[in-house]
């Protein structure tokens, strides 16, 4: 009634729901002490409305102590082929089942969860491998914490064991040994452990810092001390976790089944999933329609370092993308919508990682020693020597020159994808590389440089070093 009153006073007659002129409203403001603004409008454009912008939440940092709850280990078994990462895995999915969950359905959604002796919780991933290692680790899925190396007692280190150590380590990640099949005749894990010194791995019992257990897959010798080390280790390394922050978990593996479509196992990493939980997904929106636990029962919520196979994507998220919890169904749909945009238009022209020209411009700037990455394939273990030591003589003191692998061989798909995760360029002399692995360093943007003279090779990477290389165009 005020307003009407004044208005009569400047002579302006309306009913209560009429417009007035902005011109008005303006003088109206003033008397008020209001500021008038007059809205913003495009040409052309109706209504004004406001772009509302949804942004994915960011993964807590400076979480306060007592919010955070100690999580359980997530562990990864690598090795050499055969010497016995899936056994050891089955063992202990094997004994778990028969020691209290008989009956239940064990089936396999890519991790499962124990307990040890006193009942602390582990959590191993079921496929094992530094590849899947290195691959969530290129695309910024690192869950692992601790690496498992099964080395066989009857073996010894062999290719693929050192391409394991040169992973968990590009990864800085703890290494525990299990020294496997200790039941063979001709099982000697002191010869391991000697092997493990030169691999530069010392054993506790050698005045090192590795732990080693000798185990049996076979007849389960050694078990219960490997689980009860890896808890032990978990509280060493104080892993916790917030179940009350915003909810993240890794995809470890995806499948599309039937009757069920898309689903996905996923290791949750902060916070808490719950079913009817919105979120999204690399570039797709979802909601979660239902969870099963890793016997496969239905679960409501699952906390930190749980796995849990998750139902409600739209389409078949990526290994090592990571499901994050939104606000809303709409704030899900509509950052999904954005990302598929963007998608589109990255397409023309995919990501680059580490390049050996961009030392140049390292080398140039910068008050600390850049470390360039290396990855070298070479035709004979020979040659492995001859060039690394050659390289690691360049002297720089802008740049030093790291082997993170150096072996005899063919450059495979686990090599692009260490490269990835480490962002590292890799070294080929003599060598092929193989068709997986030019797939993968087009889809990871890993440069592969191929030699076939020694000069020309340390001489490319000496360049790089001192900043002296011309970029390609
Ligand atoms: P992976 O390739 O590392 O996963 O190795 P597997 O688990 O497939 O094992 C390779 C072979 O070694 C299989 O035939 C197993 O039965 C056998 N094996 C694994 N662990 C042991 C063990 O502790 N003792 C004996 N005797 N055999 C084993």
């Amino acid at each position: 009634f005020q307003l009407m009153a004044d208005l009569i006073k400047l002579q302006v007659f309306v009913a209560p729901h009429q417009a007035i002129e902005p011109e008005v409203a303006e003088k109206l403001c003033d008397q008020h002490g209001f500021k008038f603004e007059r809205e913003k409008r495009e040409k052309g454009a109706g209504v004004h409305k406001v772009e509302e912008v949804f942004v994915e939440p960011e993964p807590e940092e400076d979480v306060p102590e007592d919010k955070l709850e100690l999580r359980a280990p997530i562990i990864t078994f690598m090795g050499h082929v055969d010497h016995g990462k899936t056994s050891l895995l089955d063992y202990v999915r094997n004994s778990r089942v028969a020691a209290g969950e008989a009956g239940g359905i064990t089936q396999h959604i890519g991790a499962y969860g124990v307990k040890d002796d006193q009942g602390r919780p582990i959590t191993l991933l079921d496929t094992p491998g530094h590849a899947i290692f290195s691959k969530m680790r290129a695309r910024g899925a690192d869950i692992t914490d601790i690496v498992v190396l099964v080395v066989a007692a009857d073996d010894g280190i062999m290719p693929q064991t050192k391409e394991a150590i040169d992973h968990a380590k590009a990864a800085e990640k703890t290494i525990i040994v299990a020294v496997n099949k200790c039941d063979v005749a001709g099982a000697d894990p002191t010869r391991v452990r000697t092997q493990l010194m030169e691999h530069g791995l010392t054993p506790v019992d050698f005045g090192g810092d590795i732990e080693c257990v000798d185990v049996s897959a076979k007849t389960g010798a050694g078990m219960e001390d490997l689980l009860e080390l890896l808890a032990l280790q978990a509280e060493v390394l104080e892993l916790s976790a917030n179940p009350t922050a915003n909810a993240r978990a890794a995809v470890i593996e995806a499948r599309v089944q039937a009757g069920k479509g898309a689903t996905a196992t996923v290791i949750v990493e902060s916070g808490t999933l719950k079913v009817g939980m919105p979120f999204i997904c690399g570039p797709f929106s979802g909601k979660i329609k239902s969870m099963l636990d890793d016997n496969g029962k239905p679960v409501k919520t699952a906390g930190p370092a749980t796995p849990v196979e998750l139902l409600g994507f739209a389409e078949l998220p990526n290994v090592g993308d990571e499901v994050v919890e939104m606000e809303s169904e709409r704030a899900a749909k509509k950052l999904a919508s954005e990302r598929q945009g963007e998608k589109r238009n990255e397409r023309l022209g995919g990501a680059q990682k580490s390049r050996l020209d961009d030392f140049m411009a390292l080398a140039k700037g910068g008050p600390q020693k850049a470390r360039l990455q290396l990855i070298l394939k070479t035709d004979v273990q020979g040659s492995v020597g001859a060039i690394t030591g050659a390289i690691e003589e360049i002297e720089s003191d802008k740049v030093e020159a790291r082997f993170i692998h150096a072996a005899a061989g063919s450059i495979t798909e686990s090599d692009i994808l260490l490269a990835s995760s480490a962002n590292a360029v890799v070294i080929g002399f003599n060598t092929k590389v193989e068709g997986k692995a030019v797939q993968a360093a087009k889809r990871e943007g890993v440069e592969i440089k191929l030699y076939s003279i020694v000069y020309e090779l340390i001489d490319t990477v000496r360049d790089a070093m001192l900043g002296l290389l011309e970029p390609e165009t």
